[in-house]
């Protein structure tokens, strides 16, 4: 038969008061999640929200087209990716021709780091 632990000193009153802890937590989470519903319930804040929702999406979209614009095949905090899957981290760099705009040249080499799996 196995022997009971000893529970170890102290042990038992932070595990009550993790347990208190959890439970003003988790009446906390229930309160707000009540809120919210009641909240929404409004169609006003409902286009309030919206709204709000809307603008923050257009805000990202353009932060995250200027940062590729001066900083083109990174990640969001501006570790190198691949230029294809834009996924990997870029082993080698590889030259492709692209369309030119002008009409001097039909094409134009570009340079495009590669992860080598895509
Ligand atoms: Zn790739």
């Amino acid at each position: 038969m196995r022997q009971r632990q000893k529970p170890i000193r102290g042990e038992s009153r932070r595990q009550e008061k993790a347990m208190r802890v959890a439970a003003l937590l988790q009446r906390r989470r229930e309160r707000g999640r009540e809120f919210m519903r009641r909240w929404r319930a409004d169609p006003e804040h409902r286009d309030i929200e919206r709204e709000r929702r809307d603008q923050g999406y257009i805000q990202k979209k353009l932060r995250s087209a200027e940062r590729l614009r001066h900083r083109p095949y990174t990640g969001t905090h501006g570790q190198p990716l691949c230029g294809f899957c834009g996924l990997g981290r870029p082993v080698e760099i590889v030259e492709r021709l692209q369309i030119s705009q002008d009409r001097e040249e039909e094409y134009v080499k570009v340079f495009v780091p590669y992860c080598g799996h895509c």
